[in-house]
């Protein structure tokens, strides 16, 4: 069988984890967690990261620090796995739903739509007209690696001042190469960007995550936060409600032995992109999805189109499977989950329609050669 995306370990990992529980720092201390922020940061380029538990956690922690309170609106998209959105719901926030466009990451032009049709500024804050409810922030996702269009975004959020959280769960390496944010990585770009270091992501932790901000001290507050809020840890004082989120001294052993391969995992994706890019040239049954032009992407997920038509994808997925070949469909969408069946939406389309022809193929950067070719043959042969 050959899976759709497994973990690497080629490196140090056993070795620091090793030496992580022979010195007998497992916990929510010790010198890997340190690390793993210090490396982090110099490799996104930014002056200082806080290690969490998880994504999720990464991205409550922003959304609190935003400033999102209770009957708040925060803007989400519905193409995401829903760890984006449910923290939204954790704050006391509802979310409003926004379409895709063709990257599959929030439409920059409805974004912008729905802020000067449904909403109206009172105070330098942004309201929702039918509801009455504020709007307080955004929540860009760049899905499967590839970096939404944060030029149009921020231009958005800057002019009905709204805060931004990247979710950069799915990007750790993407970064822009032209235009106004060149050079800059995916989840520095915002207010807050979060990393997530899960079992299927591009470096893993087995499960665990990261907070970068654009503001330090609000930083320093997400790191307070994340440690149950100790005022003096000797004498038990705490100021505020914290929470149980910092990363543990073992997970972040195995994290920092996955940064030093980081780089050469991105590159590799993109290698093996390029190989399955040219195996799928020509076909009318399927499409390779492109990454946004301007940047270097760590091209986490590949993304096919089926656009034979009538294809039963969900019969493809167990054809593929029954040949050994594991593959996924892309997310349902958010907004028609139970939880949110009744939260606000903005004019869904191309979602709808990605949501019902986009199948993720292997994409693990230990996949030889052999492996693609078998991928790519198996694929258009199945969908003769
Ligand atoms: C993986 C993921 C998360 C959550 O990360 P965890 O570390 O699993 O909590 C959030 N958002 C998106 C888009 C993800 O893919």
């Amino acid at each position: 069988m050959i899976p759709l995306s497994i973990p690497n370990f080629e490196g140090n990992e056993l070795k620091y984890v090793t030496d992580a529980v022979g010195q007998g720092w497992v916990s929510t201390g010790g010198a890997y967690i340190t690390q793993m922020e210090e490396k982090m940061a110099e490799y996104v380029k930014v002056p200082k990261a806080v290690a969490c538990q998880s994504g999720t956690a990464a991205l409550h922690l922003s959304l609190m620090e935003c400033g999102v309170e209770r009957d708040d609106l925060v803007i989400v998209p519905t193409v995401t796995f829903i760890a984006a959105v449910n923290p939204v719901v954790y704050s006391g926030a509802e979310p409003v739903f926004m379409d895709c466009d063709d990257s599959l990451c929030m439409d920059p032009v409805k974004l912008e739509a729905f802020c000067k049709e449904e909403c109206e500024m009172k105070d330098s804050e942004l309201f929702h007209k039918a509801t009455g409810k504020r709007v307080s922030a955004i929540v860009v996702v760049h899905v499967f690696g590839n970096m939404a269009d944060m030029e149009s975004i921020m231009d958005t959020a800057a002019r009905y001042n709204l805060k931004v959280v990247e979710d950069a769960t799915e990007a750790l390496g993407t970064r822009y190469t032209s235009g106004k944010y060149e050079g800059k990585f995916a989840g520095t770009i915002g207010d807050f960007g979060a990393y997530s270091y899960n079992g299927n992501k591009i470096i893993t932790t087995g499960g665990g995550g990261m907070v970068v901000a654009k503001d330090q001290k609000q930083l320093e507050h997400i790191a307070y936060k994340s440690t149950q809020c100790k005022d003096d840890p000797l004498f038990y004082v705490h100021n505020e409600v914290g929470y149980n989120y910092r990363m543990t001294n073992v997970q972040a052993a195995i994290g920092v032995a996955q940064l030093e391969c980081l780089e050469e995992f991105v590159e590799r994706k993109n290698k093996n992109y390029d190989l399955y890019k040219s195996l799928f040239e020509g076909s009318d049954a399927v499409e390779l999805l492109e990454f946004r032009e301007g940047t270097y992407s760590n091209k986490w997920f590949y993304s096919l189109e089926v656009k034979k038509p009538g294809v039963d994808m969900h019969q493809l997925v167990h054809d593929l499977s029954d040949r050994g070949i594991q593959t996924r469909l892309i997310w349902a969408l958010i907004h028609e989950q139970k939880p949110f069946e009744d939260s606000i939406t903005y004019k869904i389309e191309k979602a709808d329609r990605y949501s019902k022809c986009i199948l993720n193929i292997p994409c693990s950067t230990n996949l030889s050669e052999d492996d693609i070719r078998t991928v790519a043959e198996t694929v258009l042969d199945v969908l003769k």
